[in-house]
């Protein structure tokens, strides 16, 4: 059984102190919620910080990043250990602002979602197809080369406990979401493909959540599709109140 997952990816923003504020904030706001499993995603620097004030609590951390390797010569870099050690438990790998700005690849995603897998650290995986690969009907071709090569190499029981972040590249930070119709049918695919290529119990427990343009108004449509775990969200995760009313409008005992 999947509980709902939904995750606040505040990218480039807050500062340490701003982090832990919200953190604090959301502590009360979610405090009675068990039904759904909650992350925020701060910048590197303020994971430690946010992790402790959201230690013994129903809010989880995730970093937005990694590096593959260990440690070394590598500045400005970050390890899935010290990701660990700063009190993560999830890490966000393969964003689009990550492929689009810094040169990530799929060969690149794999690296990292292995490194991430094998520190324990619960990857999220970004995957999703940009405006004109939609146009030119491309979309579920993209799905299946970023599934093939950035997770070819887990076994299932590794599949099971990741999270895919379904983020069509249009649909971030435009305010222009999928339909739930839309959104539907790339999770349906998403979940057929993990259940040809690493069998039933991987594909019936990995979350395969949703990205882009989501808020408050427009959560309960799309996590009313069958296949939509969850969301993964930017703009409407950098105020606690928008972020914890998405939270509460997901819970599977929500009312419609
Ligand atoms: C994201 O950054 O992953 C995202 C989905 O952003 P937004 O919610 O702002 O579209």
């Amino acid at each position: 059984m999947r509980i709902p997952f939904i995750a606040g990816n505040w990218k480039m923003y807050k500062t340490v102190q701003e982090a832990v504020v919200f953190v604090k904030e959301l502590r009360g706001l979610v405090k009675d919620v068990a039904d759904v499993e909650i992350v925020v995603a701060p910048t590197f620097i303020s994971v430690y910080a946010v992790a402790e004030a959201a230690r013994n609590t129903n809010v989880g951390v995730a970093a937005q990043d990694l590096y593959w390797e260990r440690e070394g010569a590598f500045t400005g870099e970050v390890s899935a250990a010290m990701i660990k050690d700063a009190g993560a438990e999830y890490v966000i790998v393969g964003h689009s602002e990550r492929r689009r700005l810094f040169g990530e690849t799929d060969a690149t995603v794999n690296r990292k979602v292995m490194t991430a897998i094998a520190a324990s650290l619960t990857p999220i995986v970004c995957i999703g197809e940009t405006l004109e690969e939609r146009e030119r009907n491309e979309t579920l071709a993209v799905l299946d080369r970023q599934i093939k090569e950035g997770l070819d190499t887990l076994a299932a029981d590794q599949v099971t406990e990741l999270v895919v972040a379904y983020e069509p590249v249009w649909a971030i930070g435009t305010g222009r979401h999928a339909t739930a119709a839309q959104a539907g049918e790339a999770h349906a695919h998403i979940r057929t493909r993990l259940r040809q290529w690493f069998g039933g119990e991987a594909a019936d427990r990995c979350h395969v959540i949703y990205g882009g343009s989501v808020n408050p108004d427009n959560i309960r449509g799309l996590i009313a599709e069958p296949d939509v775990d969850g969301a993964l969200i930017g703009g409407a995760s950098l105020n606690v109140e928008s972020f914890a009313d998405i939270v509460s409008k997901s819970r599977p005992t929500a009312a419609v």
